[in-house]
């Protein structure tokens, strides 16, 4: 069957972005991944593009693309999702034995289709792009990310690659075993390490955005990173465990001391250290509750079951998906 002009068939490479008020860079972003794919698929390829509740023209820009380019699939939501999930959205909705993740602002560089596509080809299942560095970055966001990709690895056992994105080719094995992980709280280059197989990393630079602000503020980026700690590790529910031994040892010489103190007649004075007693053991407990109380809230979310995305119109050739063309 065909559709105007493009195939039914599954094209293959899927090239999915995630877009959040992009308006200023999502021309370009089209115009550098429609010359990498053709560069290396010819004519074999589709381009996800999915609004994520953009508040700007991203959507009317990716309708006007899906007019002109039939190789082009809008994906617009009901609503912003974030990152995470407009990805997991736009991989639900590709087709393509090979799926490219690539954010929309042009940081990652495109033309790496190709050589990513040439290690696959050598039996890879996942080549991730690991960034040997990184331009236009503030100094504060590159030592948050240093200092986060290092604690994480100590916190799990998945081997999560440091200094890795999103930005990565997976085979549609690879996919189906990430579509088929139902969690909400998605860490996704997490959970495709989880998965496993052979998995490459292709070193690049990663370039400055090509227009607009980063869309990840510092609250966005804390989430994200408690986010992915608690759903790849429950070392920080054993710190309870470990503040309850160390506590306990500390008690236990207090006890000493304090009984001593008594046999001496000297039992009176003591105000700052009771205080100072309290304040770290009532401190040590509000953290531990804390602590659970983060991941009972994320058990409550998963727990829930509700879908993890709501979409409000798939655009193909310009026409709503399930409409007939006119
Ligand atoms: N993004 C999204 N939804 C959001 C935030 C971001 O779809 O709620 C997209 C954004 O358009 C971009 C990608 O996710 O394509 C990465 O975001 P950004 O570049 O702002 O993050 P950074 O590179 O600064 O970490
Ligand atoms: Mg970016």
């Amino acid at each position: 069957m065909e559709l105007h002009g493009v195939s039914s068939g599954p094209p293959s490479v899927s090239v999915v972005a995630p877009c959040y008020n992009e308006e200023e860079g999502l021309r370009e972003f089209w115009g550098r991944v429609t010359a990498a794919c053709q560069d290396t698929v010819d004519q074999d390829y589709e381009i996800i593009l999915v609004d994520d509740g953009s508040k700007d023209g991203t959507w009317s820009i990716i309708k006007a693309l899906s007019e002109c380019d039939p190789r082009v699939v809008g994906v617009r939501l009901f609503r912003n999702h974030g990152h995470q999930l407009a990805a997991t959205a736009g991989l639900s909705v590709a087709r393509g034995d090979r799926v490219m993740l690539i954010d929309a602002d042009l940081q990652d560089p495109p033309e790496l289709l190709k050589p990513m596509m040439g290690t696959m080809d050598l039996g890879a299942d996942v080549v991730y792009g690991k960034r040997t560095s990184r331009e236009g970055e503030t100094w504060f966001k590159l030592l948050t990310a240093a200092t986060f990709y290092r604690f994480l690895t100590h916190l799990t056992t998945v081997p999560i690659p440091r200094d890795a994105g999103d930005f990565r080719l997976m085979n549609r094995r690879v996919v189906e075993a990430l579509l088929a992980m139902p969690e909400r709280q998605r860490f996704i280059r997490g959970m495709v390490s989880w998965i496993g197989g052979r998995q490459v990393a292709l070193p690049y630079e990663r370039n400055a955005r090509f227009a607009g602000t980063t869309k990840y503020p510092l609250q966005k980026m804390v989430r994200f990173a408690v986010d992915a700690i608690t759903s790849f590790s429950t070392v920080p529910l054993r710190l309870a465990s470990w503040l309850g031994a160390g506590t306990a040892i500390i008690a236990f010489f207090l006890v000493i001391y304090t009984v001593w103190q008594w046999w001496q007649g000297a039992t009176v004075t003591g105000w700052a250290s009771v205080v100072t007693a309290i304040a770290i053991f009532s401190g040590a407990q509000l953290l531990v509750l804390g602590i659970l109380g983060e991941y009972l809230g994320r058990l409550f979310q998963e727990i829930k079951g509700r879908p993890l995305f709501l979409v409000d119109t798939v655009l193909i050739g310009g026409v709503p998906y399930g409409l007939p063309a006119d």
